[in-house]
């Protein structure tokens, strides 16, 4: 049932983020854990289907406009993608997830109770503070 409402919120058996355009295959649903959604996309080389397990940390982090460690940004397709090799033929796994997408996915593990908001506005103040952080660097350095 909490999953049923979970499809509901997230709207997932229609998503139609950028990244689900840019890739028709590619569905997102939510783990069985219950600790972040399954991004399934098949192998734009070699056709395998491969499952990436995204977690909350890494959809609040990718909401916020910024790569979670081991991800990297698209910015030809305004999109975060993960460093993941196919396990089949090695190359890029096609991935990839918009900070909006990234935003509704969040508010729908909040509605649907399998994150705390607590926690995901903590992981969001810390991300935008880092930012901050990085800019302040940034603009000392260019002094
Ligand atoms: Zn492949």
């Amino acid at each position: 049932m909490a999953q049923d409402e979970f499809e509901e919120v997230a709207g997932l058996g229609i998503l139609s983020g950028d990244a689900i355009r840019t890739h028709d295959s590619a569905k997102v649903r939510p783990s069985k854990e219950r600790d972040g959604v399954v991004v399934s996309v098949s192998c734009v080389f070699c056709g395998r289907e491969n499952e990436v397990t995204v977690e909350w940390a890494e959809l609040i982090i990718i909401s916020q406009g910024a790569a979670p460690p081991n991800w990297q940004y698209d910015a030809e397709h305004g999109m975060f993608r993960p460093y993941l090799g196919c396990p089949s033929c090695k190359k890029p796994i096609a991935a990839g997830l918009t900070p909006d997408e990234c935003s509704r996915l969040v508010r729908a593990g909040i509605a649907a109770r399998s994150l705390n908001m607590q926690v995901a506005n903590q992981i969001a103040a810390q991300v935008q503070q880092g930012q901050q952080a990085q800019q302040q660097t940034q603009g000392l350095a260019r002094r």
